[in-house]
């Protein structure tokens, strides 16, 4: 399995993209930085787009890839998958056709360039060669993580949350469990706002992998907020027992 990672910030500001990871070239997770970045080919390969939760760093760019493959004619529609009650706020707050077209009926609503496909949380569903499972975590909307399974071994994308529970049952169940991509937005000096968000500060990240029972997968950070990136690096070097390193946007990683 190939991962690109598109963005990884919690925040935008030159050089720091938000959330998106291209997998194998034709699925996403999350879909806060793509039109800007890839190409028209690289568009137009897209297949799928796992979706979060519906905060706009990681659903903005669903709006220009729909835009521009509505007008390119694309063959094969763009499948959004998320839980009913994230797709009913992209549908209410986005696709509305006042802050953006709906093109779940452009051009044809026999034959729109844009889906939703609902995912249950707790329910495995297969996508080309990935076995995923959405499970929820504990963020200020509601949010799921995504358990993705494949020949290569697994992984565990966590974004947004705060302190939770099931997804790391359900990491534990993996086989072949390679890497967990975790968010930790804040540094330790700001617990309260990162309690008030629903975010993970570097202490907050120490408590939550002691769940993890095992200590091989490649544990990958993200979603910092702004410039804490240099003292979440500090904080973290506490955590000794772990593989833990902070992600850059635009490193492709291979399992
Ligand atoms: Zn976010
Ligand atoms: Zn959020």
């Amino acid at each position: 399995m190939q991962i690109r990672v598109l963005g990884c910030h919690g925040s935008q500001t030159p050089g720091c993209n938000t959330t998106s990871f291209l997998l194998n070239g034709n699925t996403l997770v999350d879909a806060g930085t793509i039109t800007s970045l890839l190409t028209i080919e690289e568009q137009l390969k897209i297949n799928h787009v796992l979706i979060t939760h519906a905060h706009l760093d990681h659903v903005r760019d669903i709006m220009f890839l729909a835009d521009n493959i509505c007008y390119l004619q694309k063959e094969r529609p763009l499948v959004i998958v998320a839980t009913q009650t994230i797709i009913d706020t992209l549908k209410t707050h986005l696709f509305n056709n006042v802050v953006w077209p709906d093109f779940s009926l452009l051009p044809d609503p026999k034959n729109p360039v844009l889906k939703f496909k609902t995912i249950k949380p707790g329910e495995k569903i297969t996508l080309d060669s990935m076995e995923v499972t959405a499970v929820l975590v504990n963020h200020i909307v509601e949010t799921v993580s995504y358990a993705i399974e494949s020949k290569e071994g697994s992984i565990v994308i966590i974004g947004d949350t705060g302190p939770t529970e099931e997804v790391w049952n359900v990491a534990n169940s993996l086989h072949n469990l390679k890497a967990v991509f975790v968010e930790t937005s804040l540094p330790n000096s700001m617990e309260d706002i990162a309690q008030m968000t629903g975010h993970l500060t570097a202490s907050g990240l120490a408590e939550e992998l002691k769940k993890l029972n095992t200590h091989n997968p490649q544990i990958y950070l993200y979603h910092m907020k702004l410039h804490y990136r240099e003292s979440i690096q500090r904080e973290i070097a506490v955590i000794k027992d772990r593989n833990i390193r902070i992600l850059q946007d635009g490193e492709v990683i291979h399992i």
